[in-house]
């Protein structure tokens, strides 16, 4: 059945048709119904170069095979105990080795539980109510962290969401990203802040990269002030590096949330951080937290064949710079700002490179749609918004990343 056949069926019970509102393409979104190495295969028997990838799990691009071998080992064993399993032992054991930050972890099932979970604990450890977030950042779609964005830096939230308590969004405030002031003068501005959550690197907007030194300034400030820092790595875990962005910036945040890449492509989340703060969670201590899905079978065993490809394979790294770089040069003079950084990559559709969300802003979403078609009549995906980040995954080889470029240069110069 063709996509546009599928979008009709959904439509009549699923809102928008989807299930997520990013996939809402116009006027029907492709429907995909195999992908593998760099490509995803259509319903309407397309074939394309995916720079999406999930919008960031896929590091090493669709079914590969050291993780679908992990998957299927562990299949033949069943795929979920409601008992601790070996897997949740051996992950937790990778990801604390790589993270210094990171004395004690607790698995959960998405980037959005995770964030909740550490807010939540936040909270308790400080005894206080509020917390920052960035303007633009993107935590996740529960109710603290859905705040519009773009609002002063010391006012109040608004909700972003219809149906979002507003007496609860009152404890979320904003600050502008690479803007040390403003979230010195947040900080004062209360006594009742229990901490920053931040994207180190704004990936949902951008990326938007932190200007040389904000990070440490971050750290300062918030020390300085006995609040939290809560780094929210979902996407640049392992992404940026092992370690992601806090290894890659030297910055030692308190509280660590992952998802995304950790779990293979299977449907995770994690938070981490100083062991006197995680003994708060249940049933150590007092800050509930739980699901039936955390730290199930599968997504461990997924999750750890992936990291130990990631280090088994450490040039890729390097590899992944050299391929946005590429592109990069590809999109020299068409008037736009080329962002990147590792694998991830963004252009935007105004003359320079974003500091924060409300230049991000500034772009011109028309010719990125524009930009978008064309892109995917020449067989690459792109996220379907100028203020996603796009991906290159080790599957992608020289030659696509050539294509790709070739791409950018071509629907941007015409
Ligand atoms: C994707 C993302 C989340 C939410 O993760 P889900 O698994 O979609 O719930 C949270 N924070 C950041 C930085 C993300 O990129």
């Amino acid at each position: 059945m063709k996509s546009s056949e599928l979008f009709e069926r959904a439509k009549r019970l699923m809102p928008g048709g989807v299930s997520s509102p990013v996939r809402a393409i116009r006027p029907y979104p492709f429907y995909v119904t195999g992908a593998g190495g760099a490509y995803l295969r259509t319903a309407d028997g397309e074939e394309l170069v995916d720079c999406c990838l999930g919008y960031g799990p896929l590091i090493l691009g669709h079914a590969p095979d050291v993780v679908r071998d992990a998957i299927e080992a562990q299949l033949a064993g069943g795929w979920l105990y409601g008992t601790p399993c070996p897997g949740e032992v051996a992950l937790a054991e990778r990801i604390a080795a790589d993270h210094p930050s990171i004395e004690m972890v607790r698995f959960v099932s998405s980037g959005s539980e995770a964030t909740m979970a550490a807010i939540r604990l936040a909270r308790a450890a400080t005894g206080r109510q509020d917390i920052v977030k960035i303007e633009g950042g993107f935590h996740g779609a529960h109710d603290a962290v859905l705040v519009k964005a773009g609002s002063g830096a010391t006012t109040m939230g608004v909700p972003d969401s219809a149906g979002v308590v507003a007496d609860l969004v009152a404890h979320t405030r904003q600050a502008a990203y690479n803007d040390p002031e403003a979230l010195d003068a947040v900080l004062s501005s209360s006594e009742e802040i229990a901490a920053l959550i931040i994207e180190p690197v704004m990936g949902n907007i951008g990326p938007i990269l932190p200007k040389p030194g904000y990070l440490q300034e971050v750290r300062a400030i918030t020390r300085d002030h006995d609040v939290l820092l809560i780094f929210d790595e979902v996407i640049t875990g392992y992404r940026l590096g092992i370690g992601g962005a806090q290894v890659r910036y030297g910055v030692t945040p308190d509280l660590t949330t992952l998802g995304k890449i950790i779990g293979g492509g299977l449907p995770v989340g994690a938070f981490g951080g100083r062991r006197d703060l995680m003994e708060m969670i249940a049933p150590r201590g007092p800050v509930y937290q739980a699901g039936t899905f955390s730290g199930n079978p599968l997504t461990m065993a997924a999750g750890a064949a992936a990291l130990g490809w990631l280090h088994d394979n450490l040039e890729i790294y390097s590899r992944f710079e050299k391929g946005t770089q590429t592109i990069g040069e590809a999109c020299a003079g068409a008037g736009g700002s080329f962002v990147r950084l590792g694998s991830m990559f963004k252009y935007f559709f105004r003359p320079t490179a974003p500091a924060n969300y409300t230049e991000a802003k500034e772009s011109d979403t028309e010719a990125f749609r524009v930009f978008w078609e064309k892109m995917l009549r020449k067989g690459i995906f792109v996220p379907p918004s100028q203020f996603e980040t796009n991906f290159l995954s080790a599957a992608h080889t020289d030659e696509i990343i050539e294509h790709i470029a070739d791409a950018y240069s071509t629907c941007l110069s015409e």
